[in-house]
Order: C-alpha cells, then structure tokens, then sequence
C-alpha cells in the first residue's frame, strides 16, 4: 500500500559510533539491562484521558506515575489519537497544562502526524487542507511549502458556496486582505495552478461548504471549473472513525462519517468513483509507527547506555494500548499482533453494558485509565 512505502523509506538511518563508546556502554549494558523497560504504553486521548478538555478516569494520577520523582520519564508512552487540527507541539503544550506533566512533541502520534511523510511527493505543489483548527499550519511545519487551508481557497472563488449568506458565522480570515482594495489577495494563482493534493487533517467543520468545493476540486482534475481536466488529484483522510466519544453523552459523527457522505456524493454526481487513502487507527501502520516512536523513547530514559540502533532493535516485551474505541483502538491493536495489548476503558465510546465488546474483544476491560495503568505497573514493575 502506498502508506507502507511511504513509511520504509523515510526510517532512521544507521548511525556510527566509535568502538571506544562501544567499550564504554557494554560496560554499563548488563547491569542497565535488567532496569530497562520491556514495556511501552499507548494512550488513546477521547474518551480516554480527556473528555472535550476535562480529563477523566483519573487520567493525571495514572500519567504522574510514569514518571521518575525528578520529572524524568520512568516508563515510555506515548498518545496515540485519531484527533487533530493543530501542530503536535501545540498539542503538548496544551495537554501538558491540562495533566500536570511535562509532554513532549514527540509523544504525541495524531491522525495527521503520517502526512508529513509524504513532504516529498507534495512539498513544492499547491495543496488544500481541510478541517477544524489550523490545517494549513499543521501541513506547513511539516514542510508542505504552497498549502491553503480550504476556508481561504474557497474565499477566493464567488459564490462558490451560494449558502453562504445564509450562515450566521464568520471565516475568521487568517489569511492576507489587501487593506486599499479591502479584499483578499491570493498568494497564489488558484483560478489557474491546479491543486495537486488534498488533506482532510481534522473533522471538518462546514460540511456542506466542504464537500460542494472538495466536489470541485476532485471531480474536475485540481480546479473548481468545470471542463479544465478530470483526473482526481490525492486525497487523504488523517483517520476514518464513524464515531468518537466528546463532552455530549452520545457519540458524535467523526471524519469517517464525513469520508462517507463526501463518497457518497461524490460517486453520484461523477462517473469515476473517489480515490482515497485513510490514515489513522486501526491501521496497522499506526501501530508500527508507534513501536518504533517508543524505541526511541528508551534512547532518553537510557541515553547513556543506548544507541540508536540498539533502541530500534528492542524488542518490547507488551506494548498497552489503551483506549475507548473497540472499532477503532482494540481492532487495530489485536491486528497489529505482538506485542500490542489491548485495554478498552468503559469511559468513552463503549459504556461497558457487556463485559466486552462481541465484534472487537480487547485483552483486559477496566473502568478508567487509572485502573489500566494500576494493573499495567503491578504487572510489569
Ligand atoms: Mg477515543
């Protein structure tokens, strides 16, 4: 699949080190060896760790015990989410200040952290990036140069949107407005560069906006205009989840409810049926992805004795994941196979009125995350 290339070639590279180093470690490697984890944890965040932007299950006692007295990672983990919208970094800073430790960027794997392997095949093309918070941003730190959030990619074509009169709210406009002509300049020229990518990086929030000018873009080969071309440039999900668990009781419609309703729409209205590719859980990439992110977590809990090398080849004993999604979070962990563990909490998408879900059983049902991590710590430490 072309994930699957896209991730091999972009791997770590080998790096060398002297044979005085070498010497140096094997000293310290056996006796280092014993304390080193065999384990690694992956935390779902909806429905697992936070509700909206409260946390739940007792999530900030259970992450405060990953760590060393001194602030220090003690166990390697990770979040592993569908979720997403803005840049990884502001994402741990965020997280940080809502549970009470230190998170770094590199702990955090959203449905949209895969996109930046594909900065290669995209970095000098103009592309659109769809969704809540700041799509274009996101693709940009990843080094995407020519993105356009689709909010500003649609304001530069009239009437593109003819409901939009009708809509009470207000495109914040981030983006360049010529202050003599008060109307908005494009930085690039969109009514004639063809648009060589899309990237669905959140759920979207204007559904029908969405859909009528990604129609466009997709049905008539890069350009909102009919008869310019017809072969349907890229498009990719950051995830496909039906559902996922928020602040309201009952679950509420994710991306994979908004891939569908564009598909839908989209077959019925072209001859050609959408191309697409999803990212995000249950795919088993994700999850090899995040086993090889933990590896390099042992490289700061033992950068004294470890190398890069040595912390790739590794292999963890169990990796838990935890979370709230048995379609989503558990699937995706028993596909992936050893050494994935599957935890599914009963605070978020399954309410645990069974023991365990029929289609998706997990390996170990709890209540919380605190619970998840309780038995994980007895268990291995
Ligand atoms: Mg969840």
């Amino acid at each position: 699949m072309r994930f699957r290339s896209v991730f091999r070639a972009s791997k770590v590279g080998i790096q060398r080190h002297s044979q005085l180093q070498r010497l140096q470690r094997s000293h310290s490697q056996h006796q280092s060896q014993s304390a080193r984890p065999s384990f690694g944890i992956a935390f779902d965040i909806d429905g697992v760790i936070l509700r909206g932007h409260d946390p739940i299950g007792g999530s900030p006692q259970a992450l405060r015990r990953l760590y060393n007295d001194d602030g220090t990672l003690k166990i390697p983990y990770l979040f592993l989410t569908n979720g997403g919208g803005v840049p990884e970094s502001a994402r741990a800073v965020e997280l940080s200040g809502l549970l009470g430790v230190k998170i770094l960027a590199q702990q955090i794997l959203q449905g949209h952290s895969p996109f930046r392997r594909l900065v290669q095949r995209f970095e000098n093309d103009l592309i659109v990036a769809a969704g809540k918070g700041e799509p274009a941003q996101v693709m940009s730190e990843y080094g995407f140069k020519k993105v356009l959030s689709i909010d500003e990619y649609a304001s530069y074509f009239d009437d593109i949107d003819p409901l939009s009169s009708y809509k009470a709210w207000k495109v914040e406009q981030a983006y360049r407005i010529d202050e003599d002509s008060k109307k908005s300049q494009p930085r690039y020229d969109v009514h004639s560069e063809i648009v060589k990518g899309v990237f669905v990086v959140s759920d979207p929030v204007d559904w029908g906006r969405d859909i009528q000018v990604l129609c466009d873009i997709l049905g008539f080969g890069g350009l909102p205009v009919k008869g310019r071309g017809h072969q349907q440039p890229p498009l990719f999900f950051a995830s496909d989840d039906l559902e996922y668990q928020a602040k309201f009781p009952s679950e509420r419609l994710g991306m994979g409810a908004f891939r569908i309703a564009l598909e839908s729409v989209f077959n019925r209205t072209h001859d050609d049926p959408l191309e697409y590719t999803s990212f995000g859980k249950p795919n088993p990439f994700v999850f090899e992805n995040a086993e090889a992110t933990l590896k390099q977590f042992l490289l700061n809990i033992h950068h004294n004795q470890l190398t890069t090398n040595e912390a790739q080849a590794h292999s963890f004993s169990k990796i838990y994941m935890i979370g709230d999604n048995p379609s989503v979070d558990i699937k995706g962990a028993r596909e992936a196979g050893h050494p994935w563990f599957s935890v599914l909490t009963k605070t978020g998408v399954f309410k645990g009125g069974e023991d365990n879900h029929p289609d998706h059983p997990a390996d170990l049902v709890v209540d919380t995350v605190e619970e998840a991590v309780d038995y994980i710590l007895r268990r291995e430490c």
